[in-house]
């Protein structure tokens, strides 16, 4: 049986702020299947982000259980959950977060430079991936000289460096224009397709969601059933008939 290669089971976080205690997930199941392309979507204040650290391994769940590849995560030795985060996943978030004394080039290269891996052999992967990113003439540049949309291309070919099975990525769009949007969501498709990479996508923006293979909706912390439901039937549609949706 496919269990899925991300699933939850009653996920619950709770913040403490101060003596206040925030529940940012009240109890969330969800199931991504190895190869989707996943949008996670829901008002601002939902638990989106949450939700992806926690899948992310960057913050243990107040209680639940998340499994990933059929493993209980919070079970694991602390060396496994690192040796995921580093090798396992990718993560891109809304600020691109690059080092902007580094080139492009350098940039990409790090995480395996990092791995200790032989320059030569980082070098030569960074430069196949920029080019699958479409910035193959760009590797001297820094980042201040690029886009947006080509900065952030830059982090997605830096977290693809140590062979992800996953990427997990956090509003990736939300500082770019429409346009550089779309490009980044066809991007993502396309690695999708061609690599099979999982891609779990948090968004606000409903055009971009659909793009995905399908949305889970979150709301207060918890999926949002009435939305899932309009989503699971256009969804079907979309399968029964591909030409009318
Ligand atoms: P989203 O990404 O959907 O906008 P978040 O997951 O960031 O939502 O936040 C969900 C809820 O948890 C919000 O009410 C937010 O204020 C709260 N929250 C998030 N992170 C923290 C934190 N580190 N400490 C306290 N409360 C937090
Ligand atoms: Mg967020």
């Amino acid at each position: 049986m496919d269990d899925g290669f991300i699933r939850t089971e009653s996920l619950k976080k709770t913040y403490l702020m101060g003596k206040v205690e925030v529940s940012a997930l009240r109890g969330v199941d969800i199931t991504v299947h190895e190869g989707e392309f996943v949008a996670l979507m829901g008002p601002s204040g939902s638990g989106k982000s949450t939700m992806l650290n926690q899948v992310g391994l960057l913050d243990t769940p107040t209680s639940g259980c998340i499994y990933i590849d059929n493993e209980n995560t919070s079970t694991m030795k602390e060396n496994k959950r690192v040796e995921l985060r580093l090798n396992k996943f990718g993560f891109i978030f809304q600020f691109f977060s690059l080092f902007m004394e580094l080139s492009t080039l350098e940039n990409v290269m790090l995480p395996m430079m990092l791995s200790g891996e032989p320059k030569k052999e980082c070098k030569d992967r960074a430069i196949e991936l920029l080019d699958i990113v479409e910035l193959y003439d760009r590797q001297n540049h820094m980042p201040s000289e690029l886009s947006g949309g080509q900065q952030q291309r830059v982090a997605i070919a830096r977290s693809l460096m140590n062979r992800p099975k996953l990427i997990l990525a956090d509003e990736p769009t939300a500082n770019l224009d429409s346009k550089a949007s779309v490009e980044i969501i066809e991007l993502f498709k396309r690695l999708n397709r061609e690599t099979g990479v999982t891609l779990l996508m948090v968004t606000h923006e409903e055009e971009l969601g659909k793009l995905a293979d399908r949305i889970i909706w979150l709301r207060d912390g918890k999926i949002d059933v009435e939305k899932q439901f309009v989503s699971l039937e256009t969804e079907e549609l979309r399968v029964i008939n591909p030409i009318s949706a």
